[in-house]
């Protein structure tokens, strides 16, 4: 059976790279969106809306443009490296309207479930019953993907904080934190140092009396701005570095820490954990070790027990006259939707973390339900590219033990490398992802052959960061611009800093100075092991 429409649910930055594919590869997509626009987590709104993630105002993102942006359509030049909320949605806009996305979106409409044709196994059809203005409508679908993202429900442990019942003061999750105004003069403590909670902090002490910063296992924090001012993760997330790190976890951990203690003592500081560097998901914060030292955040450790109008945390300490509390501790998914995909505490078995394993056709799949140390959007995009075309038949999924082994095996990595925790159960490293779903996707891009056919790519590819583009230089779904898209990368990085125009700089020097060695230091290497 020929597959053509596909539903997508949700149009954020998944659901617009869904549709985006399904044109690509011939495909009808229906998209079914709750809100009244795309965009998802992105859009700010002032009042958090049930079903859609919320974010505060003040949010700017932690991934950089070039390692965010959709791998055929570079942000613009001029377009700062680390963009506020409403700069993201400013870049969705235009590849929905370059792409010519919208008009496939059906806006203020919620699907209310996806169930299995009664012929499925033959065909592999879905019902989608999906809900507008009170009325409710059922498209039958030959595949679905599933893009409605998994931090919009929060988690809030209420349980895990005895006497929080009595507490006379105000408490909220994160998600319903929008600006720091009503926190005035007032004495917060903010639970949680994910990133939520690293930002709030720092963002109410400046208006606050007092704000303590709660933290149950310490992190290592690490800066937007890395060496040379480069964003962190063009200066980290390279192939060559992922090798290393997967080669020697442990000297990578000694090195990261070693730098980010540089920075500023991570025991003085009383952050410091008792995990290794890799081992949790990263918190960026530039501005919270300047709070720090200036008093305004106090950080303190796990909360015992609320009283009523105070704290009593698990050192013994204690503060009394608190007026909020900021839960920033993080957020639970499920899919109540979709009676085929199961969800315990944030646990959930899919192959590649995309594909039910146990159905009869696989003409379903759930894109962004990752973790990335690096960005989501074009790991959506890349999950989008495969997907299409597993519905097509173009490519096949093992068979299903191997699927529960690849997923048992993943399983047991992540447990071993990753503390304990609720955030951690899809995280995954962003170049060794991508390579594995672009393998199966036929578009990772051969190295050798790029060193012999165009050295001066491959070493970028090698050396450089890990951007989306290299998943368009080759196999299906190739990209013309891609080639000149990764050469011209640092150009774009540069542009939106360098607003005073000096006569000489050092930096493109610098950057071609470090490539040539290290592709000098390869072919050494490489001809040492060849005699
Ligand atoms: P979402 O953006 O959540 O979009 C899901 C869409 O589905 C929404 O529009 C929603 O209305 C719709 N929807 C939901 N249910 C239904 C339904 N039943 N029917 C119809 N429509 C439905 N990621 C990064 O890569 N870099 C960052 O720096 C970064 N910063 C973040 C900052 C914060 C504060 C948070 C909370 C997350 C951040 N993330 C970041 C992760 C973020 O989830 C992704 O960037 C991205 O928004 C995921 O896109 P998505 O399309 O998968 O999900
Ligand atoms: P998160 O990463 O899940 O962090 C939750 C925090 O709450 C962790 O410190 C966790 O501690 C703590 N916590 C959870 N349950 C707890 C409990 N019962 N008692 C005490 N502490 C508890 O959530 P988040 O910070 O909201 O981040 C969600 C996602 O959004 C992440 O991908 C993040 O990178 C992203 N984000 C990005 C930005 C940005 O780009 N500027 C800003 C905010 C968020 P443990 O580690 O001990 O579990």
């Amino acid at each position: 059976m020929m597959v053509k429409k596909v539903a997508v649910i949700g149009a954020g930055a998944s659901g617009l790279a869904s549709i985006k594919c399904c044109i690509d590869e011939g495909l009808e997509p229906i998209c079914f969106e709750k809100s009244e626009d795309i965009g998802g987590l992105w859009r700010y709104n002032n009042n958090p809306e049930d079903g859609r993630a919320s974010i505060y105002k003040s949010v700017i993102i932690n991934t950089s443009k070039e390692m965010m942006c959709f791998s055929d359509y570079p942000a613009p030049d001029d377009f700062p490296n680390y963009m506020h909320n409403f700069k993201i949605m400013e870049y969705f806009q235009m590849y929905a309207k370059n792409f010519d996305l919208l008009k496939h979106i059906q806006f203020k409409t919620t699907v209310c479930s996806i169930k299995k044709s009664q012929d499925f196994s033959t065909t592999g059809q879905w019902i989608v019953t999906s809900e507008k203005e009170g009325k409710q409508d059922t498209t039958l679908c030959d595949a679905v993907m599933i893009c409605t993202g998994h931090h919009t429900f929060p988690n809030l442990p209420l349980s895990s904080f005895p006497g929080i019942e009595k507490f006379k003061g105000q408490y909220l999750h994160s998600r319903d934190y929008k600006v720091p105004d009503i926190f005035q003069d007032k004495r917060v403590i903010v639970i949680g140092i994910g990133n939520s909670g690293g930002d709030i902090a720092v963002e109410l002490s400046r208006t606050a009396k007092q704000v303590y910063l709660s933290t149950r296992r310490g992190a290592w924090v690490s800066n937007r701005v890395s060496i040379n001012g480069y964003p962190v993760d063009i200066a980290k997330l390279s192939r060559f570095l992922s090798t290393i790190q997967k080669l020697f976890p442990t000297l990578l951990n000694y090195f990261a820490e070693k730098a980010v203690n540089k920075r500023f003592n991570h025991g003085n500081y009383g952050l410091l954990p008792q995990h290794r560097y890799n081992s949790q998901h990263p918190t960026i914060n530039d501005e919270l070790p300047n709070r720090i030292i200036s008093g305004s955040v106090q950080v303190r450790p796990n909360v015992k027990e609320f009283t009523d109008t105070g704290v009593i945390f698990e050192d013994g300490t204690m503060e009394k006259n608190i007026e909020a509390v900021i839960f920033a501790t993080g957020y639970s998914f499920s899919f109540p939707f979709c009676e085929v995909i199961d969800v315990t505490s944030n646990k959930i078995s899919l192959y590649k973390y995309m594909f039910p394993y146990n159905l009869e056709k696989h003409t379903l799949a759930v894109v962004g339900l990752i973790q990335p140390i690096g960005a989501i959007m074009p790991i959506s995009e890349l999950q989008c590219r495969l997907a299409t075309r597993v519905f097509k038949g173009l490519i096949k999924l093992p068979d299903k033990e191997s699927m529960i082994i690849d997923i048992a095996k993943k399983k047991f990595k992540m447990e071993n490398r990753y503390v304990k925790s609720q955030r951690h159960t899809v995280q995954v490293d962003y170049v060794e992802y991508m390579d594995e779903l672009a393998t199966l996707a036929d578009v990772k891009p051969n190295l050798l052959r790029l060193f012999i056919t165009d050295p001066r790519l491959g070493a970028q590819v090698l050396f450089g960061p890990c951007t989306p583009y290299q998943y368009r230089l080759t196999g299906p779904g190739k990209w013309i611009g891609a080639r000149d898209a990764i050469l011209t990368q640092w150009k774009r990085i540069i542009k939106p800093t360098r607003t005073r125009i000096l006569q000489s700089s050092t930096t493109d020097t610098s950057i071609t100075m470090i490539l040539i060695v290290c592709s000098a230091l390869m072919i050494l290497a490489a001809l040492y092991l060849h005699f």
